[in-house]
């Protein structure tokens, strides 16, 4: 009998390599296993629409069960993986069985950072990864609207902004805590940073920049009623968010003597030190050619890796190569990035700043090496295809709004 391949966690990578094993002519068994109650279910929405209770719990839905049975693609949700046997070629699952594999692929995710600080654990501090913890936040901000209590996050990075900028939505007053001096500083250049914090400024958020937490403060009863700074500043809080990044889930992959750092390692075909064990999405580090390791939590990110790692299980090569892409959702504002912006030395900016919408694009040397659009999709669809393709406009030409930069693709 064929053993099955066994997918460990259902959501955008794992749902993505099993469709992609079917698609690539994959006919034997198929199992995707999801420790959460739910089926597959789109994430990006829980810190903007579903936050702000814009969305029915069907528009969450990624896959619905009887569409992955079409496929024959079986769904086990509430089990999870608690151990790979690599030399018996099987898995242990919370239900006490066990299950043998042909293949295996890793999609474990990611889990939130938590704060190290006196506090941390206390009620009413809430981090967001799961339609779980969305649906206790928007629990826990009713109440905060309804004794009017104001909400302090701690990390302005994409999840924290989109937090709070729901928050606001719903009227609730908003703080924002960032250690660094500015927001989004890995990413973003320094003008858009300055940008986004007058954005948040303008919709009446507290922004304090460069921010030195001391501590959680609670009550006799272990709830949060604040976060005092090091300077001895308290701000009063009624929900605390913690946004300070995820780290890989590669726990499993760890025990199982798989080689991890930062992440399960994969090439850019998912292929982890394990032929018969690949990974995808938010729990990998991808070693790059010059052998240094990408880190990327998207959408993108784990839908390319999910079908590289199919192809990988069936002996086909598929790299993710393609420029990388991100978004994120602030009151009206969309922003859209492609790219790595990391060591960018300089910056061009097409469009006015003041208007909404316009790029910035990122430059090392008088290589462009990604930009950053804001409400200007045509853009960014077109830069995506000058880096697909190694294109570089001068920074004259980025920056100057009447030159058509799909001319230099046509050449
Ligand atoms: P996940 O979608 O996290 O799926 C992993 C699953 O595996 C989880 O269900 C987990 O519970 C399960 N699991 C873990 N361990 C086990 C085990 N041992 N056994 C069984 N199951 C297990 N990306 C964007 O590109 N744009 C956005 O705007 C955006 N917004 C976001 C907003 C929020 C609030 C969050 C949390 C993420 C956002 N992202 C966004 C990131 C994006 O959602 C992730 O990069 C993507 O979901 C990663 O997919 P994944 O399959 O690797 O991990």
């Amino acid at each position: 009998m064929t053993h099955p391949i066994l997918i460990v966690g259902a959501g955008q990578a794992g749902v993505q390599a099993a469709e992609a094993l079917r698609a690539g002519g994959y006919e034997g068994p198929l199992i995707l296993l999801g420790d959460e109650p739910y089926g597959p279910y789109h994430r990006p929405p829980l810190s903007k629409a579903w936050l702000a209770g814009e969305m029915d719990a069907a528009q969450l839905v990624m896959r619905a069960p009887e569409m992955l049975a079409r496929k024959a693609i079986e769904l086990r949700t509430n089990v999870k993986v608690t151990a790979i046997d690599r030399a018996a070629k099987t898995v242990a699952l919370s239900d006490g069985s066990t299950l043998p594999y042909s293949g295996l692929v890793l999609a474990t995710g990611s889990t939130p950072r938590t704060l190290p600080l006196p506090g941390g654990n206390a009620q009413g501090v809430l981090a967001l990864r799961s339609r779980d913890d969305a649906s206790a936040m928007a629990e826990r901000m009713a109440v905060c609207s309804e004794r009017q209590l104001p909400l302090v996050v701690i990390g302005g990075g994409f999840i924290g902004l989109e937090v709070a900028a729901t928050a606001r939505k719903k009227g609730l007053t908003v703080t924002v805590l960032e250690a660094a001096p500015r927001l989004l500083g890995r990413v973003l250049a320094p003008m858009l940073s300055d940008w986004y914090a007058e954005l948040h400024r303008g919709h009446g958020v507290q922004l304090v920049l460069g921010a030195q937490i001391d501590e959680i403060v609670t009550d006799h009863a272990n709830q949060a009623t604040g976060v005092r700074l090091k300077d001895g500043t308290l701000y009063p809080a009624g929900l605390v968010v913690v946004g300070i990044g995820v780290n890989a889930h590669d726990e499993l992959a760890r025990a199982a003597g798989l080689e991890c750092e930062r992440g399960i390692v994969v090439d850019a075909c998912g292929r982890t030190s394990d032929p018969r064990i690949v990974a995808a999405g938010d729990c990998t580090a991808r070693r790059l050619s010059d052998g240094s390791l990408l880190r990327l939590e998207s959408v993108q990110n784990a839908t390319e890796q999910g079908k590289s790692a199919a192809a990988a299980l069936l002996g086909q090569e598929r790299p993710f190569t393609a420029t990388p892409w991100f978004w994120s959702d602030q009151y009206d504002k969309k922003l859209q990035m492609a790219g790595l912006s990391m060591g960018a030395e300089h910056w061009a900016v097409r469009g006015d700043m003041a208007s909404g919408s316009f790029s910035v694009y990122h430059y090392k040397g008088d290589q462009l090496i990604a930009a950053d659009s804001i409400n200007a999709s045509r853009d960014h669809l077109q830069v995506r295809k000058l880096l697909d393709a190694g294109v570089s406009p001068t920074p004259q030409q980025a920056s100057d709004a009447g030159f058509d930069l799909n001319s230099l693709l046509a050449k």
